[in-house]
């Protein structure tokens, strides 16, 4: 059984080599007797900015820290192989909560699901049909409380989640701009997503003149998934009783002090109601978003691009790519095809 071990806590910014890859001999069973439990071979991993915390000691989070010396996990999608748990067959497909390895026993499966479509890309259920999908659907339709008509401005927005809110967005009628970090991004925003606007924000020396230049009369909506100095600009073009969905604050989390955002002022002044949300207290709306999302995947009406690594050896280099932006689109890791 190969794994992705992390190898001790990481402060600053994560290097491949605060992992490493073991290979153990241990053929993995069910231990005789137990129950509620099952064996599955992992397909598909998703890399997730998330993680990143994980990789510190952390009391009193919403989520648990990786213990040094162990496997890290994260979201992914597998097969089962051996269950004795009664809502799990052999050969089930299931997305939900593993461990960076080739096989797992997993006895929590609260956050499983098994796979009912299986005529798009398994893939998909690390992504657009997963967790940054409904990130994206509960972001965007439940904090952002969107109108028809309205401006919206995504960072990261050629991500896993940004990528969806933006065409979400044009799907719902508005005027949507993204930022991303590279031209290749901005294209494929522009070309491939439909939004109607896109900048390089590496780019601009000014990110005030920037969305001053797309947004001549105001943000209604931002999608923040960056914070940091983009957030700060941001707050100065935000209209009257706009919004903001405080979904990641990337540019941080490699940050040992955060930095200081100046001007939250604009907060009272516009009256912007900004929500910080979590995706897990919006899991109930699965079934209503798979209704929704299924047949715009399959009419073409919504598109999703992802990045896929091949095997667990560059799994860790997958991971690492997020904060410096190396994925296009989903960061994916395929354990094994088929
Ligand atoms: P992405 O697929 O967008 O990957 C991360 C991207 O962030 C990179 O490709 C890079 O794009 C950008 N980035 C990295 N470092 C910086 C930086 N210092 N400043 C600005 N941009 C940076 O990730 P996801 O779509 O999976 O996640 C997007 C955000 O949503 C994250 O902040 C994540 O934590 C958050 N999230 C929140 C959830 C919730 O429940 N609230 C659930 C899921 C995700 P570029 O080249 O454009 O800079």
């Amino acid at each position: 059984n190969k794994q992705v071990i992390l190898k001790h806590y990481v402060s600053g910014f994560p290097k491949e080599s605060d992992m490493e890859i073991r290979t153990t001999k241990t053929q993995l069973k069910l231990p005789e007797g137990c129950s509620g439990a099952i064996l599955v071979k992992n397909l598909y991993l998703s890399c997730d900015p998330y993680m990143r915390n994980r990789m510190r000691k952390m009391e009193g989070s919403y989520i648990e820290s990786f213990t040094p010396g162990s496997p890290i996990g994260g979201y992914g999608v597998a097969e089962v192989l051996d269950s004795t748990h009664s809502n799990f067959n052999k050969g089930d497909l299931v997305w939900g909560r593993t461990t960076w390895e080739d096989h797992s026993i997993i006895t929590s499966t609260e956050s499983l699901a098994k796979i009912q479509h299986t005529d798009v890309p398994l893939s998909y259920y690390t992504g657009i049909l997963g967790m940054p999908g409904m990130t994206a659907y509960a972001g965007f339709f439940e904090v952002c409380s969107p109108k028809k008509g309205e401006r919206v401005f995504i960072s990261a927005a050629s991500g896993a989640v940004g990528q969806l809110v933006g065409q979400f967005a044009k799907l719902f009628g508005c005027y949507v701009v993204g930022s991303a970090g590279s031209k290749e991004k901005v294209d494929l925003l522009k070309n491939k997503f439909g939004f109607d606007k896109a900048f390089n924000y590496k780019e601009e020396a000014d990110l005030n003149a920037a969305l001053k230049r797309y947004f001549p009369d105001g943000i209604d909506i931002y999608f923040d998934n960056v914070g940091g100095k983009m957030l700060d600009a941001v707050l100065l073009h935000m209209t009257l009783h706009s919004r903001i969905a405080a979904c990641g604050m990337i540019s941080q989390y490699n940050l040992e002090q955060p930095e200081g955002v100046r001007n939250l002022m604009c907060l009272i002044t516009k009256q912007i109601r900004m929500e910080g949300f979590l995706v897990f207290d919006y899991y109930h709306l699965y079934p209503k978003f798979l209704e929704m999302i299924i047949p715009q995947i399959k009419e073409g009406k919504i598109t999703y691009v992802e990045d896929i690594a091949e095997g667990l050896e560059n799994a860790p280099r997958a991971l690492m790519g997020l904060f410096s932006g190396r994925n296009i689109g989903k960061q994916v890791v395929a354990v094994t095809r088929g």
